[in-house]
């Protein structure tokens, strides 16, 4: 089967093999959906930057949004999680109740500022977790939106190991092709960037004395798990002969979620802070309007 066709199914085949993710798959469903609509490329603002030093394209940017188009997203998704199952329902009240601005909620979830997105839920418990899950998906039509438009516009030669789009850790790395060259790759924005093959993506370690990698014996060694025991980092590795679909580095990461636990069980993890600030503002179509006349 061609590796696109692969990924197509992909949907499916984790539906029927795993009812126990129903709910998650219903909110990514509705996410890479959204991602399809053409309202949200318009909203790929300029870049601001070239993105030299480091320094992720999405950084700085100021997103002009019409306050329906976010708002009506921020509540379905929202609507849809808490319909699943998912431990989301206070922010789905707060946000229909109109105690809470979908705008506000947009901001940090693109900005991938969990922090931010916790403090504006007023959750009662720590549940950064599923917020920060939750918050990728509601930012997914944006960034998703925002590679396609940028993609050409990444610095070549990428050396960090961070997204160079949104400023994300991978969610994976692919060990493609023929030649094998090894790249990253960003579950929230689909990103994909070249990398060296003994690095590890989140402390740069480079020394082979350092890094190792976890087989699984069931998987044909298509799938490993490259391990740093300086920073006890850890990065699933899949084989595969061309890219993932940027759409679905997001599915193919939760097919893998065995691999997460078995570099879980053995103490390597990832890290929970993003890789590089990404700070955003979102502002409403008619308050730009009002600042540009000097209103
Ligand atoms: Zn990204
Ligand atoms: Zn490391």
């Amino acid at each position: 089967m061609a590796p696109e066709a692969t990924s197509r199914s992909l949907l499916t085949v984790l539906d029927a093999e795993h009812p126990e993710w129903r709910p998650l798959l219903v909110v990514i469903k509705e996410a890479l959906r959204e991602a399809e609509r053409p309202q949200w490329a318009r909203l790929v603002p300029a870049l601001e930057h070239p993105g030299r030093g480091g320094r992720p394209l999405l950084d700085g940017a100021v997103i002009t949004v019409g306050p329906r188009l976010v708002g009506r997203w921020v509540r379905r998704i929202l609507g849809i999680a808490a319909a699943a199952g998912t431990e989301v329902k206070p922010l789905a009240r707060a946000v229909a109740a109109g105690w809470l601005d979908p705008l506000a909620l947009f901001e940090s979830a693109v900005s991938q500022n969990v922090d931010r997105f916790h403090e504006l839920s007023h959750a009662d418990t720590d549940y950064r977790g599923p917020l920060r899950g939750l918050a990728s998906l509601i930012a997914m039509p944006m960034l998703q939106n925002c590679r396609r438009a940028w993609a050409e516009r990444v610095p070549t030669g990428w050396a960090y190991g961070y997204c160079p789009i949104c400023g994300g850790w991978p969610a994976l790395a692919e060990m493609r092709g023929l030649d094998g060259t090894r790249h990253l790759r960003c579950g929230c924005c689909g990103s994909d960037w070249r990398t060296e093959w003994l690095r590890c993506p989140f402390c740069s370690e480079g020394e082979h004395e350092k890094l190792g990698s976890l087989v699984s014996p069931d998987s044909l060694a298509r799938q490993t798990i490259e391990v740093c025991n300086r920073c006890s980092g850890y990065v699933k590795t899949m084989t595969t002969l061309s890219a993932i679909r940027p759409e679905h580095v997001v599915l193919e990461d939760l097919a893998t979620l065995v691999l997460d636990i078995a570099a879980l069980e053995r103490g390597y993890r990832r890290p929970a802070a993003k890789g590089h600030e990404a700070a955003v503002s979102v502002v409403a179509e008619s308050s730009r309007l009002h600042d540009l006349l000097g209103l």
